[in-house]
Order: structure tokens, then C-alpha cells, then sequence
């Protein structure tokens, strides 16, 4: 295979790309091969205060920069992302592990997240309301609201980073973001290119370090307010709860355990193959995936035959290799959990219809695993598994099918099948999540809001919506 290249790791605080010097490191991983990429540099505390000096200066020139200028650097942004769109992709699968198309698209929907909010830059707008006192001037101002603190994940490194980015820029904050470790070079490319489309110095800063320490140091600091993160629901819940100790809004996108409703009437097809291919997309390791699917009894048979062919057909490797479809887990803790899933299922009768082991091969691959007639007693029927195993099962009707899908505390994403306009719109309104996908299993775009319901988290990036959490109102009454 082609020789490529990976980019040295740094920090980027107060707009100076720093080196590991004498700080700690940690490895980043191939998990394709489990070589070694680079090694990380990690903030030590004083570097934490470095880029808290940094957004809280920042912060006050930013906030004061005309929406156009702002715009114009985000949108120079998004362009130096689509020309650079092969090399930062080519750095995800390095990292990450994806094939390389999934990667080049990531960064170009990441740079068309750094256009919208350009644009939406341009549109904030406050209201003057009429007073009940004469002579009285009453504005309400919509204003940035702080310097924010940013923690994202390893399995979209790019997507995170431009959804939290791209809004909290553009309504006027200076941000402090740590992206995941084991996946760093993504993000510093795309802080690269706000660098190099002149966002100025100390507007964005990229840390890594421990993330208990990193998170704790921040968040507990007077400089920061407002907090974003993306990840599991014990870290969330642990973010919420130093957030709430200095009454910072936080917002929080947390996972699910989507449930996929097809119906008896529905293009059982276009339901199981389409449904194989999401959920082993991103090799499962993707929050709003299809991860229970519920078929109607008469359409069970045909759908499993269907799904089960798909599955089978699915290309596993290298995400550099041209023809990969499904590339390896991102880390061995993932290739372990998906282990004890399976063995838990399996020990309480569920029965094994493809894959469900490790693969015998360098790096962290596991195999496309359907589980059928999974217990209820099972934990992979309560824990969004996050990785490659579909769960099957058959439901009678509509109701016991909605019930089962809203059983769980997870509310991120749902999907149903079906050809009814009534079933359509009733499970549309009936579903507990933040995000549906009715006959289709594609379903998020820039311009829509992106977020959970219940314990998959609050607040939503994207869309008109997604530019508010990063500011706040104020009323000036004039006299
Ligand atoms: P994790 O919760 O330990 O880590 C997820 C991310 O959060 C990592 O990038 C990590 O750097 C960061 N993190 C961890 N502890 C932190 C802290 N105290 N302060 C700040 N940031 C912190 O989980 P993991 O083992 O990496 O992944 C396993 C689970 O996480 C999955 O099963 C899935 O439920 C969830 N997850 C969800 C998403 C998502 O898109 N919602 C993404 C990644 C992981």
C-alpha cells in the first residue's frame, strides 16, 4: 500500500504551535495496523492558563469584530478545508480508522458547517419592544456570551470540532478546545486552516492532555462561560454537574441506542439493506446509528435474510485500502466491550447470526456481528453498544413496537419503515427522539438542528438553531 504521511502534533494556544518539549506525551495509534503515528503533547497546567489568558483577551476584540469580518474568515476557512479535504481525511483514517471516502466527506460537510454559521453570523439580530412607559427606549440584544470550553470526541473528528467551532466563532466567543486524544491531528488541521484564513491570535486555542484534569481545569475556571461536549453520558454527567458549580450552560450531545420501526407494509429491502450498511457505517462507532432493529412479525423473516446478505457482503480493512467498506474499531477498549457484549448475549440465549469475534489480524478489527432473539435481560438491550453489532427482533403492534423503542433513557435518534402515511405520522410523533428518520437512514444535514432528548443530552448544534447557545440576551430600557 501507497506510503502516507502523518503531521507532527501540537498544541495551538494564543495562536503559537507549540512542541512537546519537556511535556508529557501519549502515543496515537493506527488502529488499522497498531503502529505508532506521533506522540501528543500534552497540557500541563500552566499551558491550561496559557490559552484561558488567551480566549479571556481574546474574547473582548472578537466579540467587537463586525459579523462580516467574521464571516469572512470562517468562510476562507471552509474553502481551505475543501482543498485541503484529501490530506485532512487521509489524516482521519491514519487516526481513526474510517475508509477514506467517509473521511474526505466529514470534512467537507465539517467546512459547509463553517460556511452556514458564516452565514449565520451575519444574520443575529435582537428586537425593540414597544414600552408601557412613555418616552422609554426598550432593546433586546442577543450578545456572545464568553469564552467557551469545547470537548469532543475521537470516532468524527472533524464533524465534532466544525459543529461547536463554526456556531460559537461565529456568534462572537473565543473558544478552548480539547478534541479526543487518540485522534488530535483532524482537529489541528482544521484549526490550521483558521489560522492560516487569519482568525486572530487567541481566538481558538486546541489542547490535549488528560481529560479529567484538562475538563476539571477549565470548566472550574471564572474565564470560561459556557461549556460543549460530545461523548458518553457519565462524562456528560460528570461536565453537567462542574458546569452547574459555576452556573455555566452546558450544552450536551450524548449518544443513543437508536431504534429502526419497520412495518409489515414497508420496502422491507430498502429497510435491511440500507439498515447493514448504517449500522456497521463508521464501523458502528457512531451515536445516532441503527443499533435495534424492530420488525413487524410478517416482515421479520425476509428482512433478516436480507440484512444478513448485506452484512456478509461488507468489505472489512484498512480505511486506505480502496475497497473497504468497514474499517477496525478506533481503540482496544472498544474491541473489548464489543467482546463482552457479545458474550453476554450469546450466555442468555440470544442466537449469533454473523460474526462475533475479533479478527485474526494486526490492529482493533471486529467482525459485522447480527445477534437475533436477544433477551431483554441482555446488557446490549440497555447499552448503546457503539460499535459493530446489529440486534434483531420482532415486535407485533404498532404500540408494542413504539414502546420498546422508547424504552431506554437514550433518545438521540429513531427510525421507522413503512409505506402509511398514518403509521408515518403517528411514529413521527410519537418516537422519543431528538432526531427521525422516516424511510430513510441518512438523515443529518447542516441546516438542521442536531441533538437528543432525555439522557442523549440538550441543546442542538446546526441548523438556525445552533447559533443561540453561544449567545445571550440582554434588554437595555433607555430612558
Ligand atoms: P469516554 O466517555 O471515556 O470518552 C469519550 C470522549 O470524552 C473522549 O474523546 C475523551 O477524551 C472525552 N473525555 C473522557 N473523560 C473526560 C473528562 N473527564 N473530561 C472531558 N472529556 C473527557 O468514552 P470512550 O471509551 O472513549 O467511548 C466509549 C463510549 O463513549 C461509547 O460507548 C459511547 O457511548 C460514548 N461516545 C459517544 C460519542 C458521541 O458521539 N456521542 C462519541 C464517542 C464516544
Amino acid at each position: 500500500m501507497q506510503k502516507y504521511t502523518y503531521d507532527p502534533l501540537h498544541l495551538f494556544i494564543d495562536g503559537a504551535w507549540l512542541e512537546a518539549g519537556s511535556r508529557d506525551t501519549s502515543a496515537v495509534i493506527n488502529p488499522a495496523t497498531g503502529a505508532t503515528l506521533g506522540r501528543l503533547p500534552l497540557a500541563t497546567p500552566a499551558d491550561l492558563d496559557a490559552a484561558l489568558k488567551a480566549a479571556d483577551r481574546a474574547f473582548e476584540t472578537w466579540r467587537q469584530t463586525v459579523p462580516a469580518e467574521r464571516a469572512r474568515i470562517l468562510k476562507g476557512a471552509a474553502e481551505l478545508m475543501r482543498k485541503r479535504s484529501v490530506h485532512i481525511a487521509t489524516l482521519m483514517t491514519l487516526e481513526e480508522g474510517k475508509p477514506l471516502s467517509e473521511s474526505v466527506d466529514e470534512v467537507l460537510r465539517a467546512a459547509d458547517y463553517f460556511e452556514w454559521f458564516a452565514e449565520e453570523a451575519r444574520r443575529i439580530d435582537g428586537r425593540v419592544v414597544a414600552s408601557n412607559r412613555p418616552g422609554v427606549q426598550q432593546l433586546v440584544k442577543r450578545q456572545p456570551i464568553g469564552p467557551v470550553a469545547a470537548f469532543t470526541p475521537w470516532n468524527f473528528p472533524a464533524i465534532t470540532p466544525a459543529r461547536k467551532l463554526s456556531a460559537a466563532l461565529a456568534a462572537g466567543c473565543s473558544v478552548i478546545l480539547k478534541p479526543g486524544e487518540e485522534s488530535p491531528a483532524t482537529a489541528l488541521a482544521l484549526a490550521r486552516c483558521l489560522d492560516d484564513a487569519g482568525l486572530p491570535k487567541g481566538v481558538l486555542q486546541i489542547v490535549f492532555g488528560v481529560p479529567d484534569m484538562v475538563s476539571a481545569h477549565l470548566i472550574a475556571s471564572p474565564v470560561i462561560r459556557k461549556v460543549a461536549f460530545t461523548g458518553s453520558i457519565p462524562v456528560g454527567r460528570l461536565l453537567s454537574e462542574r458546569a452547574a458549580a459555576g452556573v455555566k450552560p452546558i450544552t450536551l450531545e450524548l449518544g443513543g441506542h437508536g431504534p429502526v420501526l419497520v412495518f409489515d407494509d414497508a420496502d422491507i429491502d430498502a429497510a435491511a439493506i440500507g439498515g447493514a450498511a448504517n449500522r456497521f457505517r463508521g464501523t458502528g462507532q457512531i451515536c445516532i446509528s441503527s443499533t435495534r432493529f424492530l420488525i413487524q412479525r410478517n416482515a421479520y423473516e425476509r428482512f433478516v435474510e436480507r440484512f444478513l446478505a448485506k452484512t456478509r457482503e461488507l468489505v472489512v480493512g484498512d480505511g486506505l485500502a480502496p475497497d473497504t467498506q468497514v474499517g477496525p474499531l478506533a481503540n482496544p477498549r472498544q474491541l473489548a466491550k464489543m467482546e463482552a457484549l457479545v458474550a453476554d448475549a450469546l450466555a442468555q440465549g440470544a442466537k449469533l447470526l454473523a460474526g462475533g469475534k475479533r479478527m485474526d489480524r494486526p490492529g482493533y478489527f471486529f467482525e459485522p456481528t447480527v445477534l437475533a432473539e436477544v433477551p431483554m435481560s441482555a446488557r446490549i438491550m440497555h447499552e448503546e453498544p457503539f460499535g459493530p453489532i446489529a440486534v434483531l427482533r420482532p415486535f407485533d403492534q404498532l404500540d408494542d413496537g413504539l414502546a420498546e423503542a422508547n424504552r431506554l433513557p437514550y433518545a438521540l435518534s429513531a427510525y421507522a419503515f413503512t409505506r402509511d402515511a398514518r403509521t408515518a405520522i403517528d411514529v413521527g410523533d410519537r418516537l422519543q427522539a431528538g432526531m427521525i428518520g422516516i424511510n430513510q437512514y441518512r438523515i443529518v444535514a447542516t441546516e438542521l438542528p442536531f441533538g437528543g432528548m432525555k439522557e442523549s443530552g440538550h441543546g442542538s448544534e446546526g441548523g438556525t438553531e445552533g447559533i443561540g447557545h453561544y449567545l445571550t440576551n440582554k434588554f437595555i430600557s433607555q430612558a
